[in-house]
């Protein structure tokens, strides 16, 4: 049996009491099921800083390369206000998604069906959803040059940012978009402005000489970012994969997340290239939120978006489809079963802590594996 490299990196705020849940399932699956998991911790944020006046070590990037997958809670808080901008805990995570070249960040939004009533959508729009944004996450319009403020001299300055994308950037991350939707419902929606934008019509026709090429058998529609924006708040289920730039996907993604309810129950993944040697990916994974502090060590948070991050690791790292699925299973099991974290409570319900939604989550898993 392989190894299977995780390094795990809580962070600070709730991160740490959110990936003490995705331990025990760790534990649970090495001793009954041999899954064979070797993790390694590391610290990264404003804990790092604390340790080595740095938001992430030298020493914790080097397991970080190394690992087939990594696993991250959250960083910041108010203690680290004032350290210098490029020590503040925020640096580690970037650095993390620069050094690993993670280009595909994946937010699904999942509607679980306990939950639908609690979207400030009806319920019937939301009800079952389950879609996937792919934003491109190391190109575009933040990271063009030039960037900058200049001063006209008039009483007046001037601001630029530059939207900018080569063929390679859209063909990789429309690559990812098509294998994604082949594994699920198998269409992708791509969203751009080319009506108004010279990085549209280039995204445009890649995505779509991308598909001609290597995947016909997808169904493949384009949609203007803004109309893409009016759907995905009219009727969401319509789509399967979306895949835009990091710009439209920064708002689209957080738009969609927002269909489903609370920040504490939506994950994500980063992917890189896959290696040329073993075809491996590096990958990050993380849970939307940030690291609460007004929560943090109360044994409050919900660790759902943790766990579900987890759940995206098995599928995307390691392909176990079956334990990806009755991990997120049990999730909606122990929704269905009424039990709620604060943040998504609701009348009638069974308000739980962190570690109580953990252990049912763990014993679900257990149960749908019986
Ligand atoms: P936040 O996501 O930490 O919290 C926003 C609100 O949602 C808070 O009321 C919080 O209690 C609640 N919340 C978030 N996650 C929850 C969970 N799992 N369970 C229950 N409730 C949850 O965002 P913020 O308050 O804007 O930021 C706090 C700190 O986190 C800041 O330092 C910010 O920079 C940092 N941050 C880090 C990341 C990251 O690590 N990727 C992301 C966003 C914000």
């Amino acid at each position: 049996m392989a190894t299977r490299k995780l390094l795990l990196l809580p962070g600070d705020g709730i991160g740490p009491e959110a990936m003490n849940e995705v331990r025990k399932l760790i534990s649970v699956m090495n001793e009954k099921f041999g899954c064979g998991f070797e993790t390694e911790e590391g610290l990264v944020g404003g804990s790092a800083y604390d340790a080595h006046g740095q938001s992430i070590s030298e020493a914790d990037m080097e397991k970080a390369m190394a690992a087939d997958a990594v696993l991250f809670g959250a960083v910041g808080g108010p203690k680290w206000a004032d350290v210098p901008y490029e020590m503040r805990p925020e640096a580690g995570l970037l650095r993390l998604r620069k050094d690993m070249q993670l280009f595909a960040n994946l937010r699904p939004a999942i509607c679980y069906p306990a939950l639908a009533s609690s979207s400030s959508l009806k319920p019937e729009v939301v009800e079952g959803l389950d879609i996937l944004i792919l934003r491109e996450l190391t190109g575009g319009v933040y990271f063009g040059e030039p960037k900058e403020i200049t001063d006209l001299g008039n009483g007046q300055k001037r601001a630029i940012d530059t939207q900018v994308y080569d063929t390679y950037e859209i063909e990789r991350i429309s690559g990812v978009a098509f294998e994604l939707a082949r594994t699920r419902r198998n269409k992708v929606t791509s969203m751009e402005k080319h009506n108004v934008m010279k990085s549209g019509v280039l995204w445009k026709d890649v995505v779509s000489q991308t598909h001609k090429a290597k995947y016909s058998d997808v169904q493949l529609e384009h949609m203007l970012a803004d109309a893409g924006g009016m759907q995905l708040v009219r009727w969401p289920k319509q789509f399967d994969v979306i895949v835009t730039d990091n710009l439209f996907g920064d708002m689209l993604s957080d738009v969609a997340a927002m269909l489903t309810g609370s920040l504490g129950m939506l994950p994500s993944a980063s992917l890189g290239a896959p290696d040329a040697r073993t075809g491996k990916r590096k990958a990050l994974y993380e849970p939307v939120h940030g690291s609460a502090p007004d929560i943090a060590g109360k044994g409050l948070a919900n660790p759902i978006a943790m766990i579900a991050s987890f759940a995206m690791c098995l599928r995307y790292s390691f392909n176990m489809t079956a334990e990806a699925d009755r991990l997120e299973a049990a999730i909606a099991g122990v929704l269905e079963d009424g039990l709620r974290t604060r943040d998504i409570m609701s009348e009638g319900k069974t308000e739980v802590g962190t570690t109580r939604m953990g252990d049912a989550i763990v014993a679900k898993f257990l149960s749908l594996a019986a």
